[in-house]
């Protein structure tokens, strides 16, 4: 089957590799109908995240199950299904209490990777959530979103507390913090404040539901959020980039008693200790874990309440995925959309 795999730094390349059949009983085999680049690919791509070798790429999909393990049971071959970058039983005390990223049991998809024609999906009944009726194209590209992107936003948004009432802070302008604006939006909150510097997502920023831009960062961007919210900061602030700089500005940027979500990969980051006694803030991140909320986010997309899909700017055929990491790492593209 046709795969994206990465060679190393800035090389990708879609290339013939084995297809993936059923290993353990409770496997599932889909045919991929869409994947896409997730800004967590770039860190590879860019050299900051170790490459061991020839690695197949991928983490997000949506497809139709081809194959099931005898000890698959609410899965069915023919089933249009969604499921997370996180593969989880969903019956340990983790996944019970609401974090099936950190399911005792699971698989991170990236390490066997879906940009490619099939994918093995491993404890298929915990992490796939079949798709009733038939999806319209544009529904199918809002389906995929939720796999990570929507589902992280969402998550984010959560942890941030985000409702009624609340004013909301959104560091981070890609695609998860895009999304977490509009997750902070249906979740009821009253004011939302885009930190972006680029216009096109300030634009798309505002099309989700953000009520406010701030293109300030670091010490200014918090000064900034301040002056807005009458010198307190921002109840709920959402954290999606993972830089030392973004969740300094996140935590800056909340109000005593308020609550961070932080979804952006973690890359170098660190706390002081002080400053973070006198924060005061709730923080609570992670992996998202996304198939909490699969069903409700699959239930708004089918009911056409949410339309994620808007942050893919840019399809190409699998194929020519190597221009879809470039445009996404040079940001020419907020989310890069692969057909099948
Ligand atoms: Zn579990």
């Amino acid at each position: 089957m046709r795969a994206v795999v990465m060679h190393a730094p800035g090389d990708v390349r879609v290339e013939e590799i084995e297809a993936p059949m059923i290993v353990e009983p409770t496997d599932a085999i889909i045919r991929v109908t869409a994947t896409c680049v997730c800004g967590s690919d770039l860190w590879p791509y860019r050299g900051i995240e170790e490459l061991k070798g020839p690695t197949p790429m991928g983490h997000e999909y949506v497809g139709v199950v081809e194959q099931v393990g005898p000890d698959v049971n609410d899965i069915k071959v023919g089933d249009f299904v969604v499921g997370s970058f996180v593969a989880s039983d969903n019956t340990c005390e983790i996944c019970e209490a609401g974090f099936q990223s950190r399911c005792i049991h699971q698989v991170m998809m990236g390490s066997i990777g879906t940009q490619s024609e099939y994918a093995r999906i491993p404890l298929a009944d915990g992490t796939l959530v079949t798709v009733r009726g038939e999806p319209t194209e544009r529904q199918a590209r809002s389906l995929l979103t939720a796999s990570d992107v929507l589902g992280t936003g969402w998550f984010a948004a959560v942890a941030a507390e985000a409702g009624p009432g609340k004013t909301v802070a959104v560091v981070g302008d890609g695609a998860v913090g895009l999304l977490a604006i509009l997750a902070a939006r249906q979740l009821g909150a009253e004011r939302i404040i885009a930190m972006s510097r680029h216009a096109d997502r300030q634009a798309l920023a505002t099309q989700l539901g953000a009520t406010d831009i701030v293109e300030e960062r670091g010490d200014a961007g918090i000064a900034k959020i301040k002056e807005l919210t009458g010198g307190y900061g921002a109840h709920s602030t959402v954290e999606a980039v993972g830089t030392q700089e973004s969740m300094m500005q996140a935590i800056g940027a909340t109000r005593p008693g308020g609550h961070v979500g932080y979804v952006g990969v973690s890359h170098g980051v660190e706390l002081d200790g002080m400053n973070l006694f006198f924060a005061t803030v709730s923080l609570l991140g992670g992996p998202a874990p996304v198939r909490r909320f699969l069903p409700e986010l699959i239930d708004l997309i089918m009911t056409d309440q949410i339309d994620p899909g808007i942050v893919f700017d840019l399809t190409l055929p699998l194929e020519d995925a190597a221009a879809g990491y470039q445009a996404m790492d040079e940001r020419r593209a907020t989310k890069v959309l692969l057909t099948l």
